[in-house]
């Protein structure tokens, strides 16, 4: 990150992957998305900086749900980060928007949490395609609403 904070073309597109893998995350357990966005601009938030966010409607979803669909940014962003041949994020920089939105399901053990994240690997894996989409959509718009979101992925499923 340089010190202007401008986001590098690569910076913004792990971060794409990350908020798309966030996105079809969560819809594939019944979370509506509202909103997802990737900045050009770092923005300070907390301890750190974020670059983008996925906002979701809000559901009486059980925690489990949320954390997969929390769990499915960064398993979205190793899996580009490896594609360009780079080492998975660092756990607490990268995912530092996901370690504040998870501190509420801190209450959940272990166990509960690694079977979150094997739905999530499922659900990124599975809909790798999707993933690929709404993060091209995202570096050319910034911006999607959860319509555009869900319509990504009803077209990517229809020809995949
Ligand atoms: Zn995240």
């Amino acid at each position: 990150m340089r010190g202007d904070n401008v986001l590098t073309r690569r910076e913004r597109l792990l971060f794409a992957f990350h908020e798309a893998g966030h996105c079809v995350g969560a819809e594939a357990f019944g979370l509506p998305v509202q909103r997802v966005c990737v900045f050009h601009y770092a923005q300070p938030r907390g301890d750190g900086l974020m670059a983008g966010y996925t906002e979701r409607v809000h559901t009486d979803a059980a925690p489990i749900r949320e954390s997969i669909g929390l769990a499915a940014g960064a398993i979205a962003e190793d899996r580009a980060r490896a594609t360009l041949g780079l080492p998975p994020a660092d756990p607490v920089g990268a995912s530092r928007d996901d370690a504040m939105s998870e501190s509420f399901l801190r209450g959940f053990t272990p166990a509960v949490r690694a079977r979150a994240r094997t739905f999530a690997e499922a659900a990124v894996t599975e809909q790798w395609p999707a993933v690929e989409a709404i993060a091209a959509a995202l570096l050319a718009r910034s911006h999607l609403d959860g319509a555009e979101v869900r319509r990504i992925i009803a077209r990517v499923r229809a020809v995949h």
